[in-house]
């Protein structure tokens, strides 16, 4: 447990993170004094291996702990002392720890984020038989969180077959074959029509990547929607799903659960999440 904290989020284009302002509002009300920094690669002409010297340098300089975001979530790993169990597994590091003896150590938080706001926000949803729409970073994350906490089966698509392919691999490896498979564009419509959900986790609904990432006529009654996108909170894909009388979940929960978690290893104090999920809906 700390009296202050220095803390920040190395990752390119990092400017417009809400993370500064959901961690050091939830400090303020600990009464613990909290700076979050963000350091963006791009201006330092650095690429994503350059998260090493700058994790090196946050060490020497008292940092207590560090997020990890795009495009350094793996090549931070090669610059650590040690991961928890969840880092390994994901092959992924999203929060780094300085311990008192000087070590780094990475964590994952994203997979930890997404079971809790799902718990929370989708409480008794059927988890029989489950489609992932992306997998990527968070895509992976989610996976592995799903698996976790106990869905049966999950289907993963993605328009990278060979993005779809590898995870599946990983997910075989350590929950059983049975419990993942892959599907191709063309054979969405029927694994979301036998699906008790669907999580989608590309970045369609950002600014950037307008649009849905599947065909709206594929979204029903009964199906539930988890979004990962949260960036905006409401995408085209949960107004659709709404529409279509789909219970739904937004990606706010994700990211704040994620900062809690990161803000607990921290600092060594609870944070109150629901607090900190008002403060996301006011920002
Ligand atoms: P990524 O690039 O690692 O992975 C995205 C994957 O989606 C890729 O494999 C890509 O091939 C695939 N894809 C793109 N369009 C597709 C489509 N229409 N159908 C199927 N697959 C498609 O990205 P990421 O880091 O996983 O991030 C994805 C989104 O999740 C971003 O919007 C990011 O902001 C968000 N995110 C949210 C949280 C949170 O806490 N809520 C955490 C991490 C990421």
């Amino acid at each position: 447990r700390r009296e202050s904290c220095l803390v920040g989020l190395i990752g390119s284009g990092v400017g417009p993170s809400l993370s500064p302002a959901l961690h050091q509002r939830e400090a303020d009300r600990h009464g613990l004094r909290y700076l979050y920094r963000l350091i963006d690669i791009d201006p330092l002409g650095l690429g994503p291996d350059g998260v090493g010297e700058l994790v090196r340098a946050a060490a020497r300089l008292g940092f207590d702990g560090l997020n990890i975001t795009h495009p350094c979530k793996q090549t931070v790993i090669g610059h650590l002392d040690g991961l928890s169990e969840d880092a390994a597994l994901l092959g992924a590091v999203n929060t780094v720890v300085f311990g008192e003896d000087g070590r780094a150590i990475g964590h994952n938080t994203d997979g930890s984020g997404f079971a809790r706001s799902f718990a929370r926000g989708l409480p008794d949803a059927p988890t029989g038989e489950i489609v992932l729409l992306g997998a990527g970073g968070a895509g992976s994350a989610v996976a592995h969180a799903l698996l976790t906490v106990g869905a049966d089966r999950l289907t993963l698509a993605d328009t990278d077959p060979a993005r779809a392919a590898g995870l599946a691999g990983t997910l075989a490896a350590r929950f059983g074959a049975a419990r993942v498979r892959t599907v191709a564009p063309a054979g969405l419509p029927a694994a979301v029509g036998g699906a008790d959900g669907l999580v989608h986790a590309t970045p369609t609904g950002m600014a950037a990547h307008p649009g849905l990432p599947l065909p709206v006529e594929l979204l029903r009654a009964g199906l539930w929607v988890a979004e990962v996108v949260y960036r905006p909170l409401e995408t085209p894909l949960l107004a659709a799903a709404r529409a279509a009388g789909c219970r739904t979940l937004d990606g706010g929960g994700m990211a704040v659960f994620q900062a809690a978690d990161a803000f607990r290893l921290f600092t060594g104090r609870e944070p109150d999440a629901t607090r900190m999920l008002t403060d996301l809906s006011d920002l």
